[in-house]
């Protein structure tokens, strides 16, 4: 057997007649994708961050993976991978490392680290076929714990994705592994737990591939405790993939939320009133009992004056079935669930004092927490303690239920970035197609808070020049007159009969694709030209299959078809971008994102508005050219591109490709 060599260069790995070339026939060597490795095995060397924005097909995953790899090796050191989707997740899990592995000369232990509440809890399983069988609503919900039982003996490593099918929620959460209700190594199941051997391996790993999510779950707990409870090992290189995505999660990781379903889950838990079950009857406490009932009319109490104080505070405006209102006033309602819930908790510590067996009070100290968290998540957001937060509401009373929802988000992120990620990693490199605008980084910069970083552009490798044409209609009247939508009609229909379908027409709002859909779906039926429309009767996933099946299709669509969605060859030669896409800052939180701008002195359009706006265009765009061999044309109706002073800076983001105005 011929022995692989150890010590090799990135540019024996990448030129061609290396490494790859030799075991991949169809690739081609790629001077941005080596220029990226370089980049990044720099920065890890020097202790540097860096922010890469890499076009489409430069290859950035062999790019990042193979110095991660060899830091992984050389140095040992630990480095986790980070991506948003599970879709890219899969592709370095399936694809891009199992070929490293059988390329590159030295083994390397992967690990995809999971969350802990996707693990089941054998103890709490056990514990739930015991005493609690009587907790659930539905027969449905029994079989299905009934399934999960069987399935345990089967299971590889006892994760919900490992189940065949997909059990309900509030199922799954009687069972899972779960921080509060964990005995540990007092387990009598420590040794065989699924999510301790999990732990454990991926202690092993010189590579961890995490989702955002559990980066952030883990980047909390390490901000609020000791390490040693946090999530993942300790590390100190992080590659953080589809990196656009980072202050969105770090927002939503910091945000607190306080819903009635929560309420109903603990109060359920410790008495449910159908089936005459829960902790009150396992510990024959007819003092729990009372006060559940208790919490129970003070929680109807305090949610319906919550809808109707919302109500009244938005008055006439918005769906009156879907709100989103912000909470202005400190003291809105008064916290009428605060004294029921803390006497359940008092009742809930005694239970634990007089506590017979490990499990049981384990049991009822994870209900006490729990409990506890929300009476602090409630006070927070009603006495507004924290002046960095936004506090707002969701309500639908939509169906038989209404789901209400309140939070409180914090209005910027990169103070908390700043602290707890890049000061104390050593080096992090952030990564994805679209982080620039006009160019630079400044923008993502700030929005992060990162100061110190290296920076790098690299263009994709595709010949736009030869691939794609950007036609920009002259005479378009303003996208807010009353003549646009008529007029956009006219150019849509155009278009669509220049590449017979194969088309997405991407939209900012669904009235415009509404009107748009109603008045060109029938011409275009009658040509054979088939529409799909988001929010019909197909799920986003059927209506992409759909899409890439029948070639001469048209795709409309709103908000998710912007990013994320891969159409390779010549189902779509075409993408239509009907207005740009500036969003109307109407959620709360964007509301006092522009708000804080402006009182700082800032310009809220150019630091806030266009920024947001050319790296929508810029994945917009990004959905046409998927390979080497795609090609097609980008239509950009909104005349504002040409005519207004700022639209410069949209062209000037996206690709050099030929301007065609007509
Ligand atoms: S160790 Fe914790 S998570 Fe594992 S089975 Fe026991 S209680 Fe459940």
């Amino acid at each position: 057997m011929t022995q692989k060599p150890q010590n090799i260069t990135l540019r024996e790995i990448f030129s061609p007649g290396g490494l790859i070339s030799q075991q991949l026939e169809a690739y081609e060597f790629r001077q941005e994708q080596l220029q990226m490795a370089h980049e990044v095995a720099r920065a890890f060397t020097a202790s540097e961050h860096l922010i890469v924005e890499a076009g489409t097909g430069v290859g950035k995953s062999f790019a990042y993976l193979i110095p991660a790899i060899s830091l992984a090796l050389k140095a040992e050191q630990k480095v986790v991978i980070s991506t948003n989707t599970i879709s890219l997740q899969e592709q370095l899990v399936t694809k891009d490392i199992p070929f490293l592995q059988r390329v590159l000369p030295r083994d390397f232990n992967v690990v995809l680290a999971k969350g802990r509440r996707n693990y089941l809890s054998r103890r709490r399983l056990k514990n739930l076929m015991n005493y609690e069988r009587g907790l659930f609503d539905t027969r449905e919900e029994v079989e299905e714990i009934a399934e999960i039982q069987e399935w345990v003996d089967r299971t590889v490593d006892g994760s919900r994705s490992d189940l065949p099918w997909q059990p309900q929620p509030q199922v799954w959460d009687k069972v899972v592994s779960d921080r509060d209700n964990c005995l540990g190594r007092n387990c009598e199941t420590y040794e065989t737990c699924f999510y301790f051997k999990a732990r454990r391996e991926m202690y092993n790993a010189d590579l961890l591939i995490v989702n955002h999510h559990l980066l952030f779950s883990d980047l909390a707990i390490r901000k609020d405790s000791e390490a040693a409870m946090s999530v993942l090992p300790d590390y100190d290189y992080l590659i953080i993939d589809e990196a656009h995505h980072l202050e969105a999660t770090a927002t939503n990781h910091a945000s607190i939320d306080f819903s009635n379903t929560r309420v109903k889950w603990l109060l359920d838990s410790l008495y449910n009133e159908r089936s005459e079950d829960g902790l009150a009857k396992r510990f024959d406490s007819r003092q729990l009992r009372t006060q559940v009932e208790t919490a129970r009319e003070q929680a109807n109490t305090l949610f319906r004056t919550i809808i109707e104080t919302m109500q009244e505070e938005i008055g006439s405006e918005g769906n009156s079935n879907n709100l989103t209102p912000r909470i202005h006033r400190s003291n809105f309602v008064k916290n009428v669930l605060d004294t029921p819930l803390a006497d359940i908790e008092k009742t809930l510590k005694r239970l634990r004092d007089d506590a017979m067996t490990d499990d049981d009070e384990q049991e009822i100290t994870a209900h006490q927490h729990y409990c506890r968290r929300l009476r602090d998540e409630l006070d927070m957001i009603i006495r507004q303690s924290d002046p960095d937060y936004v506090y707002w509401a969701e309500i639908s009373t939509r169906g038989r239920t209404p789901r209400i929802l309140l939070n409180a988000t914090p209005a910027n992120v990169n103070q908390m970035l700043q602290d707890h990620l890049f000061t104390v990693k050593n080096s992090i490199v952030m990564t994805s197609a679209t982080l620039s605008t006009n160019r630079n980084f400044a923008y993502f910069k700030k929005r992060v808070g990162i100061s110190e970083s290296r920076e790098l552009l690299v263009h994709s490798p595709f010949d736009f020049k030869r691939q794609v044409q950007i036609h920009i209609p002259r005479n378009m009247p303003h996208p807010n007159s009353h003549g646009f939508v008529p007029a956009a009609i006219e150019k849509i229909k155009h278009y669509l009969k220049l590449t017979h379908g194969k088309a997405f027409v991407l939209f900012t709002s669904y009235k415009m694709m509404d009107e748009v859909y109603d008045a060109v779906a029938p011409d275009l039926e009658e040509i054979g030209i088939d529409t799909f429309i988001q929010g019909g009767e197909l799920s986003r996933t059927a209506m992409l299959e759909a899409f890439r099946e029948d070639t001469d299709s048209v795709l409309f669509g709103t908000s998710s078809f912007w990013e994320g969605v891969d159409v390779r060859g010549a189902s779509l030669s075409n993408v239509i971008i009907t207005r740009l896409p500036f969003e109307v800052p109407t959620h709360p939180v964007m509301e006092a994102r522009v708000k804080q701008i402006k009182e700082e002195g800032g310009n809220e359009f150019f630091e806030f508005s266009l920024p947001e706006a050319i790296l929508r265009l810029k994945q917009g765009f990004g959905r046409l050219i998927r390979t080497q061999t795609d090609n097609g044309i980008v239509a950009i109706l909104d005349p504002r591109i040409r005519t207004a002073n700022y639209g410069k800076q949209f062209l000037e983001s996206l690709p050099n490709c030929e301007i065609v105005e007509e």
